[in-house]
Protein backbone atom coordinates (compact mmCIF):
# COMPACT_ATOMS: atom_id res chain seq x y z
CA UNK A 1 0.00 0.00 0.00
CA UNK A 2 1.27 3.24 -1.25
CA UNK A 3 0.36 6.05 1.17
CA UNK A 4 -0.47 6.16 5.39
CA UNK A 5 -3.54 8.65 4.99
CA UNK A 6 -6.99 7.52 5.65
CA UNK A 7 -7.48 5.59 2.57
CA UNK A 8 -4.73 4.01 2.44
CA UNK A 9 -4.58 2.48 6.28
CA UNK A 10 -8.13 1.73 5.88
CA UNK A 11 -7.52 -0.35 2.52
CA UNK A 12 -4.35 -2.04 4.39
CA UNK A 13 -6.37 -3.00 7.75
CA UNK A 14 -9.27 -4.44 5.41
CA UNK A 15 -6.98 -6.58 3.36
CA UNK A 16 -4.88 -7.83 6.54
CA UNK A 17 -8.39 -8.01 8.38
CA UNK A 18 -9.04 -11.11 4.86
CA UNK A 19 -5.78 -12.64 5.71
CA UNK A 20 -3.24 -10.73 3.26
CA UNK A 21 0.16 -10.08 3.59
CA UNK A 22 0.62 -6.11 3.19
CA UNK A 23 2.84 -3.62 3.68
CA UNK A 24 2.42 0.15 3.98
CA UNK A 25 5.27 2.93 2.93
CA UNK A 26 4.95 6.42 3.65
CA UNK A 27 7.26 8.44 4.68
CA UNK A 28 4.89 10.64 6.84
CA UNK A 29 5.07 6.86 9.06
CA UNK A 30 7.84 9.05 10.44
CA UNK A 31 5.64 11.99 12.37
CA UNK A 32 3.35 11.77 14.82
CA UNK A 33 -0.32 12.48 13.73
CA UNK A 34 -0.55 16.00 14.35
CA UNK A 35 -1.13 19.64 13.14
CA UNK A 36 0.78 21.36 15.53
CA UNK A 37 4.14 20.77 14.12
CA UNK A 38 3.68 19.95 10.08
CA UNK A 39 1.02 23.03 9.45
CA UNK A 40 2.36 23.42 5.98
CA UNK A 41 2.78 19.52 4.74
CA UNK A 42 -0.45 17.89 5.92
CA UNK A 43 -1.40 14.75 4.34
CA UNK A 44 -4.77 15.49 2.71
CA UNK A 45 -6.43 13.00 6.03
CA UNK A 46 -4.45 15.29 8.58
CA UNK A 47 -5.75 18.62 7.13
CA UNK A 48 -9.73 17.01 6.67
CA UNK A 49 -12.23 17.37 8.65
CA UNK A 50 -13.30 14.06 8.53
CA UNK A 51 -17.26 15.36 7.97
CA UNK A 52 -19.11 12.26 6.39
CA UNK A 53 -21.46 13.33 4.04
CA UNK A 54 -22.87 10.20 2.46
CA UNK A 55 -26.87 10.67 2.74
CA UNK A 56 -26.96 14.46 2.11
CA UNK A 57 -25.20 13.40 -1.54
CA UNK A 58 -27.69 14.93 -4.17
CA UNK A 59 -27.66 12.23 -6.75
CA UNK A 60 -29.66 9.32 -6.17
CA UNK A 61 -28.04 6.82 -8.54
CA UNK A 62 -24.69 5.85 -9.83
CA UNK A 63 -21.25 4.46 -8.14
CA UNK A 64 -20.56 7.40 -5.92
CA UNK A 65 -23.98 7.00 -4.24
CA UNK A 66 -23.87 3.26 -4.18
CA UNK A 67 -20.71 4.18 -2.47
CA UNK A 68 -21.40 6.57 0.10
CA UNK A 69 -24.19 4.21 1.31
CA UNK A 70 -22.44 1.42 1.47
CA UNK A 71 -19.39 3.38 3.57
CA UNK A 72 -21.91 5.24 5.86
CA UNK A 73 -23.08 1.49 6.62
CA UNK A 74 -19.68 0.62 7.49
CA UNK A 75 -18.59 3.41 9.65
CA UNK A 76 -20.47 2.63 12.74
CA UNK A 77 -18.56 -0.70 12.71
CA UNK A 78 -15.05 0.20 12.09
CA UNK A 79 -15.38 2.72 14.27
CA UNK A 80 -16.83 0.64 16.87
CA UNK A 81 -13.77 -1.74 16.13
CA UNK A 82 -11.26 1.01 15.82
CA UNK A 83 -12.58 2.11 19.11
CA UNK A 84 -10.20 -0.80 20.54
CA UNK A 85 -7.47 1.25 19.96
CA UNK A 86 -8.36 4.88 20.39
CA UNK A 87 -11.52 4.56 22.99
CA UNK A 88 -12.36 8.44 21.95
CA UNK A 89 -12.86 7.38 18.85
CA UNK A 90 -16.33 8.71 17.53
CA UNK A 91 -19.21 9.04 14.87
CA UNK A 92 -20.14 12.46 15.93
CA UNK A 93 -23.59 12.23 14.53
CA UNK A 94 -25.73 14.86 12.66
CA UNK A 95 -25.12 17.10 10.41
CA UNK A 96 -26.48 20.48 9.55
CA UNK A 97 -26.33 22.31 5.75
CA UNK A 98 -27.13 25.89 6.07
CA UNK A 99 -29.02 27.39 3.15
CA UNK A 100 -27.73 30.37 1.32
CA UNK A 101 -30.68 31.03 -0.76
CA UNK A 102 -34.13 29.90 -1.85
CA UNK A 103 -32.94 28.24 -4.86
CA UNK A 104 -30.85 26.04 -2.05
CA UNK A 105 -33.47 25.78 0.20
CA UNK A 106 -35.92 24.17 -2.39
CA UNK A 107 -33.28 21.83 -3.44
CA UNK A 108 -32.77 20.96 0.21
CA UNK A 109 -36.69 20.48 1.10
CA UNK A 110 -36.78 18.48 -2.44
CA UNK A 111 -34.10 16.13 -0.91
CA UNK A 112 -35.70 16.10 2.45
CA UNK A 113 -39.05 15.13 1.21
CA UNK A 114 -37.01 12.19 -0.83
CA UNK A 115 -35.03 10.79 1.88
CA UNK A 116 -37.06 11.05 5.44
CA UNK A 117 -36.60 7.19 5.99
CA UNK A 118 -32.70 8.36 5.37
CA UNK A 119 -33.11 10.79 8.33
CA UNK A 120 -32.62 14.28 6.39
CA UNK A 121 -35.04 16.83 7.41
CA UNK A 122 -35.69 20.54 7.17
CA UNK A 123 -35.03 22.97 9.80
CA UNK A 124 -36.43 26.45 10.26
CA UNK A 125 -34.85 29.92 10.77
CA UNK A 126 -36.00 29.36 14.02
CA UNK A 127 -34.70 26.24 14.49
CA UNK A 128 -31.06 27.65 13.97
CA UNK A 129 -31.48 30.88 15.85
CA UNK A 130 -29.33 29.50 18.84
CA UNK A 131 -26.56 27.98 16.55
CA UNK A 132 -27.12 30.10 13.10
CA UNK A 133 -28.63 33.05 13.91
CA UNK A 134 -28.22 35.14 10.30
CA UNK A 135 -29.97 31.88 8.75
CA UNK A 136 -32.50 32.89 6.58
CA UNK A 137 -33.50 30.33 4.15
CA UNK A 138 -33.65 27.45 6.60
CA UNK A 139 -31.52 24.16 6.31
CA UNK A 140 -31.04 20.60 5.77
CA UNK A 141 -30.23 18.45 8.99
CA UNK A 142 -29.00 14.92 8.48
CA UNK A 143 -29.29 12.21 10.82
CA UNK A 144 -26.94 9.73 9.92
CA UNK A 145 -24.26 11.57 8.38
CA UNK A 146 -21.85 13.48 10.57
CA UNK A 147 -17.85 13.30 11.85
CA UNK A 148 -14.95 11.49 12.29
CA UNK A 149 -11.55 13.24 14.01
CA UNK A 150 -9.26 12.01 11.29
CA UNK A 151 -6.15 12.21 13.69
CA UNK A 152 -7.74 9.74 16.16
CA UNK A 153 -8.83 7.99 13.35
CA UNK A 154 -5.31 7.27 11.46
CA UNK A 155 -3.62 6.49 14.95
CA UNK A 156 -6.47 3.62 15.58
CA UNK A 157 -5.64 2.59 12.13
CA UNK A 158 -1.81 3.08 13.02
CA UNK A 159 -1.98 0.80 15.94
CA UNK A 160 -4.65 -1.69 14.43
CA UNK A 161 -2.09 -2.48 11.38
CA UNK A 162 0.77 -2.56 13.85
CA UNK A 163 -1.44 -5.70 15.86
CA UNK A 164 -2.00 -7.55 12.77
CA UNK A 165 1.68 -7.25 12.04
CA UNK A 166 1.39 -5.26 8.79
CA UNK A 167 4.87 -3.61 8.06
CA UNK A 168 5.13 -0.40 8.37
CA UNK A 169 7.70 1.44 6.25
CA UNK A 170 8.25 5.16 7.36
CA UNK A 171 10.03 5.23 3.33
CA UNK A 172 8.85 6.90 0.03
CA UNK A 173 7.74 5.14 -3.20
CA UNK A 174 9.73 6.77 -5.82
CA UNK A 175 9.21 4.91 -9.07
CA UNK A 176 6.50 2.44 -10.32
CA UNK A 177 8.06 0.15 -12.90
CA UNK A 178 6.27 -2.21 -15.41
CA UNK A 179 8.73 -3.54 -17.45
CA UNK A 180 9.47 -6.76 -15.57
CA UNK A 181 8.27 -10.16 -15.93
CA UNK A 182 8.90 -11.46 -12.47
CA UNK A 183 5.65 -9.93 -11.17
CA UNK A 184 5.42 -6.88 -8.33
CA UNK A 185 9.05 -6.22 -6.62
CA UNK A 186 10.17 -3.83 -4.39
CA UNK A 187 14.19 -2.59 -4.13
CA UNK A 188 16.00 -0.21 -2.47
CA UNK A 189 17.57 3.01 -4.86
CA UNK A 190 20.99 3.50 -3.61
CA UNK A 191 22.10 6.71 -5.32
CA UNK A 192 18.32 8.29 -3.81
CA UNK A 193 19.37 10.94 -1.04
CA UNK A 194 16.96 8.66 1.40
CA UNK A 195 15.06 5.56 1.96
CA UNK A 196 13.36 4.69 -0.80
CA UNK A 197 11.99 2.05 -3.40
CA UNK A 198 10.21 1.23 -6.29
CA UNK A 199 8.07 -1.47 -7.43
CA UNK A 200 8.05 -3.44 -10.91
CA UNK A 201 4.77 -4.56 -11.90
CA UNK A 202 3.92 -6.99 -14.71
CA UNK A 203 2.85 -5.54 -17.73
C1 LIG B 1 -8.58 21.12 3.91
C2 LIG B 1 -9.23 19.80 3.55
C3 LIG B 1 -10.45 19.47 4.15
C4 LIG B 1 -11.07 18.27 3.82
N1 LIG B 1 -12.24 17.94 4.46
C5 LIG B 1 -12.81 16.76 4.18
C6 LIG B 1 -13.98 16.35 4.87
O1 LIG B 1 -14.48 17.06 5.74
N2 LIG B 1 -14.55 15.15 4.58
C7 LIG B 1 -14.00 14.33 3.63
O2 LIG B 1 -14.54 13.24 3.40
N3 LIG B 1 -12.90 14.67 2.96
C8 LIG B 1 -12.30 15.85 3.22
N4 LIG B 1 -11.15 16.20 2.56
C9 LIG B 1 -10.64 15.25 1.57
C10 LIG B 1 -9.88 14.15 2.34
O3 LIG B 1 -8.67 14.68 2.79
C11 LIG B 1 -9.60 13.01 1.45
O4 LIG B 1 -10.80 12.53 0.92
C12 LIG B 1 -8.95 11.82 2.18
O5 LIG B 1 -8.40 12.16 3.43
C13 LIG B 1 -7.85 11.34 1.29
O6 LIG B 1 -7.21 10.28 1.94
P1 LIG B 1 -6.03 9.55 1.24
O7 LIG B 1 -5.56 8.47 2.17
O8 LIG B 1 -6.40 9.16 -0.15
O9 LIG B 1 -4.91 10.70 1.02
P2 LIG B 1 -3.94 11.39 2.07
O10 LIG B 1 -4.51 11.47 3.43
O11 LIG B 1 -3.46 12.66 1.44
O12 LIG B 1 -2.76 10.37 2.13
C14 LIG B 1 -1.85 10.17 1.06
C15 LIG B 1 -0.57 9.70 1.68
O13 LIG B 1 0.28 9.26 0.61
C16 LIG B 1 1.60 9.56 0.98
N5 LIG B 1 2.42 9.56 -0.23
C17 LIG B 1 2.38 10.42 -1.24
N6 LIG B 1 3.30 10.09 -2.16
C18 LIG B 1 3.91 8.96 -1.70
C19 LIG B 1 4.98 8.13 -2.21
N7 LIG B 1 5.58 8.38 -3.37
N8 LIG B 1 5.37 7.05 -1.49
C20 LIG B 1 4.75 6.77 -0.31
N9 LIG B 1 3.76 7.52 0.22
C21 LIG B 1 3.36 8.62 -0.48
C22 LIG B 1 1.52 10.92 1.64
O14 LIG B 1 2.63 11.15 2.50
C23 LIG B 1 0.19 10.81 2.40
O15 LIG B 1 0.37 10.47 3.77
C24 LIG B 1 -10.50 17.39 2.86
C25 LIG B 1 -9.28 17.72 2.28
C26 LIG B 1 -8.64 18.90 2.63
C27 LIG B 1 -7.32 19.22 1.98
Amino acid sequence: MIGAGAIGLGTAWHLAQQGHDVSVYDPRLNQSVDREGSANDLSGTSASLGVLMGHVFRRSSGRGWRLRRRSMELWPQWIETLQAHQPDLRLHSGLLQIAEDEQAAKRMEALAAQRVDLGLQMVTNADLATVWPTARHGGLHSRHDGRVDPLLLQLALRQALAEQSVELNATAVIRLDATTTTGMCIAPMETAPFTSLWFSARP
